[in-house]
């Protein structure tokens, strides 16, 4: 039967060239199985380990979790990105702790309903944490599964994705499970790469559709090419005179949902007045930096960064709380976004004198 060739071949092949000293594969509880399922959405093995490991060490379990203030979380954060994983990872373990006693659950409708759980993601969990048999359909074994298949058309498209669901349940075997689904994660992320696939070294090759028509190069078909909207916004860096630079929080849902930021308006708005009459600042001395480009999956965003120099900080309007000097010389733990973290450190520099 060729759907159990596959996961014998796959599996044969784990045991001899699979991944198992990976930090999370130490002790895989439900808990660490899912808080590195959600940092390797999107973020690849060799920059999750390390966030990972300082992760574990501030909450090494899911009570610890839960009670943790938001912004410590965020700061732990700052710097894998698409913070609504860590916003939702928090959630998640509250509800966990309130709703299940703090065990993980272990049905699978239980674990979708979670904040920032998809049926992928709530799969990988359960059969790598509970050996259960369930599927997984990351961006790796959609590529596998596409190319064994030859399957045509977008694999983000609805019917295509419902094909590779269908497939990856045929596939998956009843024994081994927790195996077979760090096996086929392997596979797709050394051997069946996005470029170059290794197809002389993969345990499946002798049925690979894609391969057996010489086509591995068409699969998976590309995203239809989009061109992404450009938003512009300017961003005061306001700092007062004793070095230290005004942040805000941003409010906790849309992008960079409660981190910490310059604030924000548009680029065409005469900050000056905007400055005296929302915060009640003067400005001492201004000048413009160069433009940054962050990029989110949906929009490039164009900040105009303006170092702003500001007198009489003393009875600047902070907000009750949403509002900080910060100091950047001497950081305190609270989530930045990227471009914020990284316009900070250029102003340290600055402010340190260094080059
Ligand atoms: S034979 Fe090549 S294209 Fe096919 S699954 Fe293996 S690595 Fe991927």
């Amino acid at each position: 039967m060729p759907t159990r060739d596959f996961s014998v071949q796959l599996l044969t092949w784990f045991d001899q060239h699979g991944r198992n000293d990976l930090p999370w594969q130490h002790k895989p509880t439900p808990y660490r199985v899912w808080v590195s399922e959600i940092m390797l959405q999107q973020t690849q093995v060799a920059s999750v380990i390390g966030y990972f490991t300082r992760f574990m060490q501030r909450f090494p379990d899911l009570a610890a979790l839960a009670a943790a203030s938001s912004d410590e979380v965020l700061h732990l954060w700052t710097g894998l990105g698409y913070y609504a994983r860590a916003r939702n990872l928090h959630r998640a373990a509250q509800i966990i702790r309130d709703q299940y006693q703090g065990e993980f659950p272990s049905e699978i409708a239980a674990v979708q309903a979670l904040p920032g759980i998809g049926k992928s993601t709530a799969g990988a969990i359960l059969a790598l944490a509970f050996n259960q048999r369930q599927s997984i359909l990351d961006g790796n074994v959609k590529r596998v599964l596409a190319r064994y298949f030859a399957l045509e058309g977008w694999t983000g498209q609805a019917s295509v994705e419902r094909q590779l669901w269908q497939r990856a349940e045929q596939l998956t075997p009843v024994e081994r499970v927790a195996h077979y689904t760090q096996a086929i994660m392997d596979l797709g992320a050394t051997v069946c790469t996005p470029k170059n696939p290794a197809c002389d070294r993969c345990p499946v090759h002798n049925k690979c559709q894609a391969l057996l028509q010489n086509e591995v190069a068409r699969y998976p078909f590309p995203k239809p090419r989009k061109v992404l909207p450009v938003r512009h916004c300017a961003m005061l860096m306001i700092t007062n005179p004793a070095g230290e630079v005004l942040l805000e929080q941003r409010p906790p849902v849309g992008i960079w949902g409660g981190l910490w930021s310059f604030p924000e308006c548009e680029p065409q708005t005469d900050w000056r007045s905007w400055l005296a009459g929302q915060m009640n600042l003067q400005v001492e001395h201004a000048h413009a930096w160069d433009r940054v480009r962050h990029t989110f999956s949906h929009f490039h965003l164009e900040i105009q960064p303006i170092h702003v120099i500001a007198r009489d900080s003393e009875r600047a309007v902070m907000e009750g709380g949403a509002r900080v000097w910060y100091n950047s010389v001497q950081p305190d733990a609270r989530g930045l976004a990227a471009p914020v973290k990284r316009l900070l450190d250029e102003l340290r520099a600055q402010q340190l004198g260094v080059p």
